[in-house]
């Protein structure tokens, strides 16, 4: 392996993008190269990173298709790894291209309802919380049923405190969740939801999959 196939391995391989066949091999050289070990720590960093760094920032109109459209263009770059190294460029395209995804994805909704704006992030479903009289509602269309033997569940934060385990809740048939925020909004700053074992957790083992911003 030249250094330069080393570089481009380790990104595909921190974005997810390394073709099957090639990760054992590939772990077996990070075993061995520390310039590897090095470029996927920073790009798996990068990567955790992006859910939480979009969080508050609406996305530009039509970025989501133009992204979308790319990708599709794109895959063959993937298949075709196994014929021939993809070229540093390709790399750095499909790169950027998953960065818009997970940009993308993450969705922010500003609500005006009875006192200022709610920023919403969801990397899955479309959400929206509503916000009457002191009390809030979570709303989320097009969520997917979660996975077997796990459950959503819904997250309380006051001030700067640790998230408090709340409301435990699958979707309906049509992919959409109601869920009752329970108590007076009075004090809450977000509501989290994240993808739990089923009968839920009492701290959160997974990152947030919506977002909800109070204040
Ligand atoms: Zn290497």
């Amino acid at each position: 392996m030249t250094e330069r196939s080393c570089g481009n391995d380790a990104a595909a391989y921190a974005l997810g993008a390394l073709d099957a066949s090639e990760v054992p091999a590939f772990e077996r050289h990070l075993g061995g190269c520390a310039v590897c070990r090095d470029e996927v720590a920073e790009f798996s960093g990068v990567v955790a990173a992006l859910p939480m760094a979009v969080a508050q920032h609406p996305l530009p109109r039509g970025l989501r298709r133009r992204v979308l459209r790319e990708i599709r263009a794109d895959p063959p770059a993937v298949a075709t790894r196994r014929q021939a190294r993809i070229s540093a460029w390709t790399m750095e395209r499909l790169a950027v291209a998953a960065v818009a995804a997970a940009v993308a994805v993450g969705i922010v909704v500003g609500i005006t309802s009875g006192g200022g704006p709610r920023l919403i992030r969801a990397s899955v479903g479309q959400a929206t919380l509503r916000v009457s009289s002191g009390r809030a509602d979570l709303v989320v269309d097009h969520l997917p049923p979660p996975p077997s033997h796990k459950i959503y569940e819904l997250w309380l934060e006051h001030g700067s405190g640790p998230p408090q385990p709340s409301t435990l809740f699958s979707v309906s048939d049509a992919d959409r969740a109601d869920v009752g925020v329970p108590g007076n909004v009075k004090g809450l700053t977000r509501v989290l939801v994240t993808e739990e074992p089923a009968g839920g957790t009492s701290r959160p083992t997974h990152p947030p999959v919506i977002v909800a911003k109070l204040s």
